[in-house]
Order: structure tokens, then C-alpha cells, then sequence
């Protein structure tokens, strides 16, 4: 079942420097439970595709479907985890990782066992309580995903989640990840400088070029667990 389907997508910035032509006719579709990484020079225009796909950015040309419907606005099916975790120093780990949640204005009974139960999973279960600063980047970083996971998004964007983590944190991060998401049935698609990451992680790899951002080649990975 194909969950994302872009059809001629083309993404014009326009501003006072005149425009910028970012995707030129991307067609890509995602089946549900599949881990796809998008990767190529800075400026080819992942962070744009990650911002249509969220319905954050409208196309200037072309059709963005989720789960078959034409998005026009951000929708709940889509979970956005970007770069830096935006954890607010004054909240808990738990208040952090609920607050979307809490936005939606739902009892926190109702929600409460299914964060604490994501903290767990991501290693967290001990830090419920205390405050970012108290935390490791690697350890923010799990945070974030907790935050992202907690909306119950069925499809994740991951715009280089990993990047500003040491070696080490980071393959761990990856594994844990993949984990996570893959026993959760999640769709994926994440945003990566990283060759080694994008096969670690993903079943199929979709190579961007820039000026202007198009699709350039498109990888399976064999191996990695559906
Ligand atoms: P990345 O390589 O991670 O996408 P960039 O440094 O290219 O990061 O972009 C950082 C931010 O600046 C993004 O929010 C992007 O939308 C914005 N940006 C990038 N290029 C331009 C530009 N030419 N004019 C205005 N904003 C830009
Ligand atoms: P990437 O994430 O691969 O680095 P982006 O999606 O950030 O690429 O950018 C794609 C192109 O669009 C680049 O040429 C960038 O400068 C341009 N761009 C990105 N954001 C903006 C913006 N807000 N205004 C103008 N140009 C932008």
C-alpha cells in the first residue's frame, strides 16, 4: 500500500532576490512500512521535499497524497522530528515528550502510559523527570523521536536526526531507531549526508541532485528488515 505519493512536485522560492527553482518535477512513492533516505549535496533540496511531504510547504506544482488524500495542511499521519531537538529547558524529559499532546488539549491520563511507555523503549525511563540540560545530545536526540512518536504519526520525517551526535551515539542511535519504528509498523523517511547511515538504515535510497533538485538515481538496500 503506497502511503506517500508525490506526483510532479516543483517547489519555486520566490523572494527579493528573485526565484529560486528548489524540486523540479519529483515523482516518489513510499509503501507503508518502508524506510526511505534522501540524500545529496546541501542545496538539492531534502529539506524542501521534507517540508512538502509535511504539508508545512505548499508546491508551486504538483501533488503531495497521503494515505491517498491531497494534503493542503499539516496532518496528524505525519510526524516531523527536525535536526535540533527544540527541548524547552524549563520542562521536564516526560513534559517535553507529551507536549504535543498536551496541544491537542487531550486528558493526560489518556496519554500518559504511551509516553512514558516511548521513553522506555527509547532508554529514557529513568529521565522522566529530569531537564534537558541534565541530558546527553544522543539522549535529547531520543527525547525528540519520544516527542515525534507520542502524536502517533504513522509516517516519520527525519531531517538529519543524527547529524550532530559523536560516532558512537550515533550508531547506536540508528539501530535503536530503526528498531523502534520498524517493530511499530512506521513508515520512514529520513534526510541524511551520510551513505553509511542511509544503508544502515534504510530499504531504499533516493539520490538527489541540485540547481535544480532533482532525482538523480534510486537504490534498493537489500538486507534490511520490512
Ligand atoms: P540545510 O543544508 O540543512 O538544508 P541550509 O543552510 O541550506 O540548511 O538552510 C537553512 C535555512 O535557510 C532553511 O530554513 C532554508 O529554508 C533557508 N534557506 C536556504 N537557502 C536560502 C535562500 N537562498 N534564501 C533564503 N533562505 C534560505
Ligand atoms: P537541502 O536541504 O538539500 O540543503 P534545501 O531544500 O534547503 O536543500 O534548498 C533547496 C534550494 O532551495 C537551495 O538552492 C536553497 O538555497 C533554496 N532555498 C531553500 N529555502 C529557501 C527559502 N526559504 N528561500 C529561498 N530559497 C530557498
Amino acid at each position: 500500500q503506497t502511503v506517500v505519493e508525490l506526483r510532479q512536485l516543483s517547489h519555486v522560492y520566490v523572494n527579493g532576490r528573485g526565484a529560486t527553482l528548489a524540486l523540479e518535477q519529483i515523482d516518489l512513492q513510499v509503501e507503508q512500512g518502508e524506510f526511505v533516505s534522501l540524500i545529496g549535496p546541501s542545496g538539492c533540496g531534502k529539506t524542501t521535499l521534507l517540508s512538502l511531504i509535511s504539508g508545512l510547504l505548499l508546491p508551486t506544482e504538483g501533488t503531495v497524497l497521503i494515505a491517498g488524500e491531497r494534503i493542503k495542511r499539516p496532518t496528524p499521519k505525519v510526524g516531523y522530528m527536525l535536526q535540533q531537538d527544540y527541548l524547552f529547558p524549563w520542562r521536564t524529559i516526560y513534559e517535553n515528550a507529551a507536549i504535543g499532546l498536551e496541544l491537542t488539549g487531550k486528558e493526560e491520563a489518556a496519554y500518559k502510559p504511551l509516553v512514558l511507555e516511548l521513553l522506555s523503549d527509547m532508554g529514557l525511563a529513568d529521565c522522566a523527570d529530569s531537564y534537558p540540560q541534565q541530558l546527553s545530545g544522543g539522549m535529547r536526540q531520543r527525547v525528540a523521536l519520544v516527542r515525534t512518536l507520542a502524536t502517533e504519526p504513522d509516517i516519520l520525517l527525519l531531517d538529519e536526526p543524527f547529524s550532530a551526535l559523536d560516532y558512537q551515539t550515533k550508531l547506536q542511535l540508528e539501530d535503536l531507531v530503526a528498531v523502534t519504528l520498524r517493530s511499530r509498523g512506521k513508515t520512514a523517511i529520513l534526510v541524511t549526508h551520510d551513505i553509511t547511515e542511509a544503508i544502515a538504515m534504510s530499504d531504499r535510497i533516493i539520490v538527489l541532485q541540485p540547481r535544480p533538485g532533482r532525482i538523480r538515481a534510486e537504490v534498493e538496500v537489500p538486507g534490511n528488515i520490512r
